[in-house]
């Protein structure tokens, strides 16, 4: 198999029907970065920047940082690479800060939330990226963004970075992109001026799913009880796809579902045209959706609205099995 998709590496993924779904792979770590060669991503989706706060005992020093992203954005070359800020809390807790304990973190004080009650490390890490740009191309996106004022926050904040950071004899960034994360199911009804403000907008299907379904993705009791292939869930990407294509927003879906096949098939059956993966999942997703056809994708997922099913998993697998090989 590892020979079919190292075959496929340079193919794009065009599906039967002609409509083109763009794979990007997630990152985190420095030995993430020779799989953008080797699975042939376009660039990186999601880079989880967090990890390398959580891999050490100290907070890193923003020269450290800075070097660090001017590797990374070194090693995509041409390729995009979306810098998702620091996003702690919940599960994923750095030693060496101060925390208080919470009943609900997955629901608490993490992520955009402690960005913008607690700027000091944001604005450090936002400096950092600045730097690491080095007048080239800057991707920046938010996560957990709840409602459109705490875009503009943070927003705001990357601006004024941007600003002090050329008073201080810094490049700007030749162009600049300002993302949110959409993992809440609030900010799916943020009025239409938020939807334009975004450059993009990146679903993170973990945390989203997370809460459209209130099952707690680490718990082992709960996580698996409910379907990325539900009708439900993928109405509710429709209706994002929707808002987002109202206003012209650039879409992209990341989170551990979409790295399985038959998911991305059902994610791209109902309209979702970027997911952001794992790069060892880009050639099984890949070699699926060249044999698949959106459109009767797209009709499984009307159909089985219509007839009033929870989830579309049994025809798809169904479909999926009559496909020519
Ligand atoms: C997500 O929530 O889907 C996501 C991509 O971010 P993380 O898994 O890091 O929370
Ligand atoms: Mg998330």
């Amino acid at each position: 198999a590892a020979e079919r998709y190292a075959a496929l590496r340079d193919k794009p993924a065009i599906a039967r029907c002609g409509a083109q779904v763009a794979l990007h792979m997630n990152a985190g770590i420095m030995a993430d970065l020779p799989s953008l060669e080797g699975s042939g991503a376009e660039g990186v989706g999601l880079f989880r920047t967090e990890l390398q706060f959580l891999l050490r005992n100290s907070m890193p020093r923003r020269s450290e940082l800075a070097a660090l992203y001017a590797r990374v954005l070194d090693a995509a070359g041409d390729r995009r690479v979306a810098f998702r800020t620091l996003d702690i809390g919940s599960d994923k807790v750095m030693p060496y800060m101060n925390r208080p304990e919470e009943p609900n973190p997955a629901m608490g004080w993490r992520a955009i939330r402690v960005g913008l009650d607690k700027p000091g490390v944001m604005r450090m890490q936002l400096q950092a990226l600045i730097r690491a740009a080095n007048g080239g191309p800057l991707t920046v996106m938010f996560p957990l963004i709840a409602e459109m004022g705490e875009f503009i926050s943070a927003r705001d904040i990357l601006l004024r970075e941007i600003e002090r950071e050329a008073r201080l004899g810094h490049p700007l960034p030749k162009s600049l992109e300002v993302g949110a994360m959409l993992e809440t199911p609030s900010l799916v009804y943020a009025p239409d001026a938020f939807f334009q403000l975004a450059d993009f907008i990146s679903i993170g299907g973990n945390d989203l799913k997370q809460f459209f379904f209130a099952a707690d993705r680490e718990n082992e009791l709960v996580r698996r009880r409910y379907d990325g292939l539900s009708v439900s869930f993928l109405t509710f990407i429709q209706k994002i796809i929707e808002r987002c294509a109202e206003a012209g927003t650039r879409l992209s879906f990341c989170g551990e579902d979409a790295g399985r096949p038959i998911d991305a098939l059902a994610l791209a059956g109902a309209g979702m045209r970027a997911l952001s993966i794992r790069p060892a999942t880009i050639g099984p997703v890949k070699e699926l959706i060249l044999r698949a056809d959106l459109s009767e994708v797209a009709q499984i997922i009307e159909d089985a609205k219509q007839q009033g099913l929870d989830s579309v998993r049994p025809q798809l697998v169904s479909y999926v099995r009559s496909l020519p090989p």
